[in-house]
């Protein structure tokens, strides 16, 4: 797939594609970013860009190069027989193996075959083992010509600080509902099922496209009810919080949906019924959720979810992290309740 196919990347891509166009493409490269958000896949499409036939040429009128898509090298790059791309992976195993590296490496040491550029994909680089690492280390500081390695992560801090600062880093975001309910209609779901898929997959495709969407459904169903009733007093509150954070990648995902969740409550109160919602199956119910609260004390629950969401990524506590979140939407619950009557109940 080129670049230019490539949806919701735009800041990663446009930076390869300019890099290309001028001549100044990086010989190793760290393409960070969560799970299921195209880093592999622009990883090929700059392995097709730098050995396409046809160029990398340029559209008319376009500003920077691309890969053509179609040309024998395009093709046998997306079909995975092109003779100078080499993935590693660890295809079952748990770990990229030394044998797996020392081909990459002695292939780095040899001419391209038939392409211009020699193209070496590791994904996940953190899977590559201790005497891995140390291969493609020595690699990386004495690189062969017109050799270019991507390393493709979502956990960078695994990676040795040596084989990083030797990268140029490439971070990819979570995709937006849009790019990503597109690529889930390019994969054959109908708008609608997209469109239910993209609001629970928390920016992945990977995990979009593997969706189950009425299990995922009843789970967010269940998420919202149980943090709701829990705000009810201090003590549900720090039993509730014990109880999202002794997994963390499942509170990881409760943050998700209640970030989204109230979003959709703030977009209700200040829009009227026919705003376009993240979790358009609760339409009906949305609005009289929010009826109860006032728009400041939603804003102050979603803000409380995104923070909450931010400490996680920089490691925090999951236990305080829960906690703090859920006194402070009980507290913006308490000062912002409408009409004497409580908001709580996200049946
Ligand atoms: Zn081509």
């Amino acid at each position: 797939m080129p670049f230019g196919d490539i949806l919701g990347q735009d800041r990663a891509v446009s930076r390869l594609r300019l890099a290309l166009s001028d001549g100044r493409l990086s010989q190793a490269y760290c393409f960070f970013g969560p799970p299921g958000v195209g880093k592999r896949t622009t990883a090929l499409a700059l392995a097709q860009a730098v050995n396409c036939l046809a160029g990398p040429a340029r559209a008319p009128g376009a500003a920077t190069a691309d890969a053509c898509g179609t040309c024998a090298a395009c093709r046998k790059v997306a079909a995975g027989l092109h003779p100078d791309v080499t993935e590693a992976r660890p295809e079952g195993k748990t770990v990229i193996t030394i044998d797996q590296v020392r081909e990459v490496t002695a292939r780095a040491a040899l001419r391209a075959y038939e392409g211009k550029t020699k193209v070496f994909i590791l994904d996940p680089a953190e899977l590559m083992q201790e005497p891995a690492a140390n291969a493609i280390l020595k690699t990386l500081e004495e690189p062969a010509g017109a050799s270019l390695f991507i390393l493709v992560t979502a956990a960078p801090s695994a990676l040795l600080p040596t084989i990083l600062s030797r990268c140029q880093g490439v971070r990819f975001d979570p995709l937006g509902e849009g790019p990503l309910r597109a690529i889930l209609v390019r994969h054959g779901r109908t708008p609608e099922a997209a469109a239910a898929a993209a609001a629970l997959a928390g920016g992945s495709a990977e995990r979009a496209l593997a969706l189950d969407v009425e299990e995922s459904r009843a789970t967010r169903d269940r998420i919202v009810q149980e943090v709701w009733d829990g705000l009810g007093s201090l003590v549900s509150v720090l039993e509730r919080a014990e109880e999202l954070a002794r997994d963390r990648a499942r509170l990881e995902d409760a943050l998700e949906i209640l970030a989204s969740f109230s979003r959709d409550l703030a977009v209700a109160k200040v829009s009227g019924g026919d705003a376009p919602l993240v979790h358009a199956d609760r339409r009906a119910e949305v609005p009289r959720l929010a009826s109860g609260c006032s728009v400041g004390a939603i804003l102050v629950m979603h803000e409380a979810q995104a923070e909450a969401q931010r400490a996680l990524a920089r490691n925090a506590n999951a236990r305080f992290t829960a906690e703090r979140m859920l006194l402070r939407m009980r507290q913006a619950l308490e000062e912002g309740q409408e009409g004497g009557h409580g908001s709580r109940g996200a049946r």
